[in-house]
């Protein structure tokens, strides 16, 4: 990809204000991902055009994304920034990353006994509803979109983190709970 995309500083101005180490980068841009998407592509095809990746302080994002609304979807992945932060006591992303991938990925891979790749991506996507939401996105609208993440946090994409009813019904949860928090706030 040519050139920085225009939006760019606002986003990560947004990634910033959530965590301010944040960056953001293309994927097509990225050595790292393209050698990702080498082991990816095996079960997700389209990792290089349908995810974003975070890594560390450091958020990917498929150069195709630019031009839509990102806000929701940065709030998503500083959320894995928060959680690997975390994951080191608190002092920093790249501290707490080791540990991080070891929940997300590697002591859980199991499929379907990955419970913490299935709670990091629940409590991302929460803080992505609660950002919908506070910029006035309807409550339908929102649990539509937290109904088909909770379908893509359950299926091949996250290798089948946890049995999908769970999924489904956890996700149900947390979106009543963000959505009863919000009212009390916003009452
Ligand atoms: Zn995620």
């Amino acid at each position: 990809m040519l050139g920085v995309p225009a939006e760019m500083e606002s986003l990560r101005k947004l990634a910033q204000s959530l965590e301010p180490t944040a960056l953001i980068f293309t994927k097509e841009d990225s050595p790292l991902m393209r050698f990702l998407n080498f082991f990816a592509r095996v079960f997700n095809p389209t990792f290089m055009e349908s995810a974003g990746v975070t890594i560390g302080n450091r958020i990917y994002l498929p150069s195709t994304w630019f031009g839509k609304d990102l806000s929701a979807c940065i709030v998503h992945e500083a959320r894995h920034i928060t959680q690997c932060r975390w994951c080191g006591l608190g002092l920093s992303a790249w501290v707490g990353l080791p540990i991080f991938l070891v929940l997300y990925g590697l002591l859980a891979f199991p499929i379907f006994l990955a419970v913490f790749r299935y709670l990091f991506e629940l409590d991302a996507c929460a803080a992505s509803w609660r950002e919908l939401l506070m910029v006035g996105v309807s409550a339908e609208a929102v649990r539509k979109r937290a109904e088909q993440e909770a379908q893509v946090v359950a299926g091949w994409k996250y290798l089948r983190p946890w049995p999908k009813f769970l999924v489904i019904r956890g996700f149900k949860k947390k979106f009543e709970k963000v959505l009863a928090g919000f009212g009390v706030a916003h009452a």
